[in-house]
């Protein structure tokens, strides 16, 4: 796991640091940040250099926050031509992620050393420091294997789950055990999951900072392994139009100084009133918060009833078609209680995905709401009175730009630029049909 050590709490000599990455064979060492579209670009530096990585950064234009999926760049008045940003990493954040090559997540900060306004990872540190409670976070990662040429990967008929379509894997599968042990990512459970060709693998539950490095570690693990036998790997949310999507799920888990807020009290399945009030923020802010959960332009085909991907804004106890499932704290839930969000797919950022989700659940503490009925059966065609999510891209992105909430959370400078990116990806792709969307975009997310 990621240590998530903000930039300044490093001692300037940075030597010590050089020779042990030294002494792993590390030569090249990379710092990214995630931008606006959710996609993870780096800057790379001779190890010796490692302590300017840290110290004065490595420099990136404002534009960085919002280039587009298909190398451009949607400027606005505020993010343009002019100005200089700096990535800084921790050099104890640095981890082996192939051979001779160190990386860390880094923070994206202006020329005086201070966190950038986009800086997710920033926004979320901050969030998580002021929240007054200890939350956890666990993701879950869906992706596909590809050919070589982009196309489906096996060419025998697939089996979900199947002990044969995991076994046909299983020296890549090993690979990628071998490969996070090393990178000290903690993967809990992997499998072969319902869509062709796809993986799933389960992050050991952190804070939240280091749960969203580990996210970005995990992707650039899975693509190193996948290239190292031949194939690629997609983390787009639909990467086949009319195939199952990738999600990218996140559990929550929330306490206070009298325990989790999920569980031990006397609501519904054990929850606490704050537990059903954080629930209550979580579904209140769905709709407005979508553009940052699932807002690119291969978003809403994943989102749709059916897929379980939780496209009804509603929670249910194990529900796998609520927008929030909620997990109770029972003996085969080692973890304790937590929710998972169901929504949120791979192109989302998943710094501000995070923040967003413990922004909502914060904000429903804060107000008191009350927790909405529970959907106990399959929303899905059930005549049911609930919020509806924005039905396009289009929609999810006005739904942001009008959220006070996604203001709060994030900052206006974060939702001027997820929104100019997804109005770029809705300019270019809404009147284009899916199968050339879903190919356009199959590796845009890839690490
Ligand atoms: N693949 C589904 C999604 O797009 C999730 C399936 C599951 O419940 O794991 O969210
Ligand atoms: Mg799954």
């Amino acid at each position: 796991m990621v240590a998530h050590h903000p930039p300044g709490s490093f001692e300037p000599s940075g030597s010590a640091y050089v020779d042990r990455l030294h002494g792993r064979g590390v030569e090249l060492v990379g710092g990214s940040v995630v931008d606006m579209a959710g996609i993870v670009r780096a800057k790379y530096v001779p190890v010796r250099r490692l302590p300017a990585f840290h110290q004065a950064g490595m420099g990136a234009s404002p534009s960085w926050s919002v280039f587009t999926i298909d190398g451009g760049i949607a400027f606005t008045p505020s993010l343009n031509v002019i100005g200089d940003r700096r990535i800084r990493i921790h050099p104890e954040d640095v981890r082996v992620v192939a051979d001779g090559v160190g990386w860390a997540p880094g923070d994206l900060c202006d020329q005086d050393g201070e966190p950038s306004a986009m800086c997710g990872r920033s926004i979320l540190r901050r969030i998580s420091e002021k929240a007054g409670l200890t939350a956890y976070v666990g993701a879950e990662l869906e992706c596909t294997l590809l050919s070589p040429d982009g196309g489906h990967a096996s060419t025998h008929p697939w089996a979900p789950y199947g002990v044969r379509t995991s076994l046909e894997r299983s020296d890549l599968l090993v690979d990628l055990l071998k490969a996070a042990e090393r990178a000290g990512l903690g993967i809990e459970q992997l499998h072969t999951e319902f869509a062709p060709d796809q993986l799933e693998i389960s992050l050991a539950p952190d804070h939240p900072v280091a749960a969203a490095d580990a996210v970005v570690l995990a992707r650039i693990l899975l693509g190193r392994v996948a290239a190292k036998h031949g194939l690629l790997v997609s983390f787009s949310p639909v990467p086949f139009a009319g195939e199952g999507g990738n999600g990218a799920h996140l559990h929550l888990s929330l306490a206070d100084a009298e325990g989790p807020l999920l569980s031990g009290g006397d609501g519904p399945h054990g929850l606490r009133r704050e537990g059903g009030a954080a629930i209550a923020g979580i579904l209140d802010g769905l709709p407005g918060l979508l553009g940052v959960y699932a807002g690119s332009a291969v978003s809403s085909p994943r989102l749709q009833p059916g897929n379980w991907s939780g496209a009804t804004v509603c929670w249910g106890l194990e529900n796998r078609e609520a927008a929030v499932r909620l997990v109770a704290a029972t003996p085969g839930s080692p973890h304790g209680a937590s929710l998972e969000l169901k929504v949120v797919d791979p192109s989302a950022n998943p710094y501000l995905a995070v923040a967003a989700l413990l922004g909502s659940a914060l904000d429903g503490i804060r107000r008191g709401l009350p927790l909405p009925d529970e959907v106990p059966g399959n929303p899905v065609g059930a005549d049911l009175d609930l919020p509806t999510l924005p039905s396009d891209q289009a929609a999810a992105i006005d739904a942001l730009v009008a959220s006070p909430l996604a203001t709060q959370v994030l900052g206006a400078p974060v939702v001027e630029g997820v929104a100019a990116v997804r109005r770029h990806e809705v300019a270019t792709y809404a009147d284009r049909p899916l199968t050339e969307t879903t190919r356009a975009l199959r590796l845009a997310w890839t690490c």
